[in-house]
């Protein structure tokens, strides 16, 4: 789907001057895209007390978006030290941060407490044991298996390396409550990218009858449920959007049902990044070379350094020429990597390019410049910030080579024979 027309509107007469002024390319994020994005969410779901989106920071760790989840008042997902670094420097403390690792070490455990530590996430119930010094609140990642099957990025969650199986959810909060642990939530992630509503209703309606099953037997209450993120977003132009009204709308009621059985509900949590930032972002590339042969190849400025998603895994996305339209040819969009999957789109009808256009590459607002690699020695790019009030900021510089050579600089350490 192409970016939205609020987005078009104020980037397409301004991308000349704004490419003239950073250079190409650039990923740019709009301001403003990504709060109405942010409080529309608060807003379907604000008939459930308590609930709270923590915007899962992978998808685009940069202080300048960061800063707009904490004036959104959204708490934040991380999985590694780095991201709980970002998070407390955007503001976050304590319970606004959500630690969901795997695979989880001793420093990652050290990092989490600290500051004010967090909401502790376990991946696994052998991490009981080696948590340092178990928190008051923890909550067990759950993989239902083959309960509830995922959509096909997770795939199967029977082969997911991710969660503590139906079989281990009880024995889990029992060793916790006889750890001492005091307070309660309960953690999924099944979907990535999933457009159907009703998977993310049967994913919440899931956690509650499990936390009905675990405090009956427990005789403990939980604080929340965290049904993960996954939410979709439109890459194709003929994908219809995630009905978030609808899916809102039957979570609450379900919500209301369980209060009604139980006297309480517990609050509600989603770790969205793809729904909020994702259409909110595009890369824009110049076009500085055409090849025609068995293809007509265009190729742009940008490469897998910038945008990781359609060579790995064959992803859309939608990709205009501002100020083209009509006139459309067949073409492979091409960066430069001695790699032949590091191409933007393949077998495209696009307008027909000349070296120098300008290309925008929609949606790359989250898993975009952050899973951007460093093969082949290419670079990173820069990151832009279109501000609600029409000015452009730097919020990330371009890497340079002497970013990409600094490993090379360390004192002479050898084991000798
Ligand atoms: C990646 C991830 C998310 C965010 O996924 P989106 O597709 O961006 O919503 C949330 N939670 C966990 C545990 C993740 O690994």
């Amino acid at each position: 789907m192409p970016m939205s027309k609020s987005f078009e509107n104020r980037l397409y007469p301004r991308l000349d001057d704004i490419a003239a002024h950073f250079g190409t390319p650039f990923h740019i994020y709009d301001e403003a895209g990504i709060k109405q994005t942010g409080n529309h969410l608060k807003e379907v779901f604000s008939g459930i007390d308590g609930f709270r989106e923590y915007y899962a920071v992978k998808a685009l760790p940069n202080p300048g978006i960061l800063n707009i989840m904490q004036s959104l008042g959204f708490g934040y997902d991380c999985s590694s030290i780095a991201e709980l670094v970002l998070s407390r420097a955007a503001g976050g403390h304590g319970e606004d941060i959500m630690f969901t690792s795997n695979n989880t070490s001793q420093e990652e455990f050290i990092c989490a407490a600290a500051e004010g530590g967090c909401i502790l996430n376990l991946d696994d119930i052998s991490l009981l044991k080696k948590v340092p010094e178990l928190p008051e609140l923890i909550c067990f990642r759950y993989n239902p298996g083959e309960r509830r099957t995922g959509n096909h990025i997770i795939g199967n969650p029977v082969e997911a390396k991710y969660g503590v199986t139906y079989d281990q959810i009880l024995d889990a909060y029992r060793q916790a409550k006889d750890m001492g642990v005091k307070r309660f939530g309960l953690h999924t992630m099944l979907a990535s990218n999933e457009l159907n509503y009703t998977y993310m209703v049967e994913t919440s309606d899931m956690l509650l009858e499990m936390v009905e099953y675990i405090s009956q037997e427990l005789d403990i209450t939980f604080e929340f449920i965290n049904i993960g993120g996954g939410l979709g977003i439109p890459y194709r132009p003929e994908d219809h959007p995630l009905d978030i009204d609808s899916m809102a709308r039957e979570i609450t009621a379900h919500f209301d049902a369980f209060k009604e059985r139980n006297g309480y509900a517990p609050r509600m949590f989603v770790e969205s990044g793809r729904y909020i930032t994702g259409p909110h972002g595009a890369l824009v590339t110049r076009a500085i070379n055409r090849k025609e042969i068995y293809r007509t190849y265009v190729g742009v400025d940008a490469c897998m350094s910038s945008l990781m998603r359609p060579g790995l895994y064959g992803a859309y996305h939608h990709i205009t020429v501002p100020g083209k339209s009509g006139n459309e040819e067949v073409v492979d969009v091409a960066g430069s990597l001695c790699e032949n999957n590091d191409k933007f789109a393949t077998q495209r009808s696009i307008p027909k390019v000349e070296d120098g256009d300008l290309l925008v590459i929609h949606d790359t607002g989250a898993h975009g410049h952050a899973m951007g690699f460093n093969y082949n020695a290419r670079l990173r790019p820069q990151e832009l910030l279109l501000r609600e009030d029409g000015s452009v900021e730097l919020i990330r510089r371009a890497e340079t080579l002497d970013d990409h050579l600094a490993t090379l600089k360390f004192e002479e350490n050898v084991l000798s024979a």
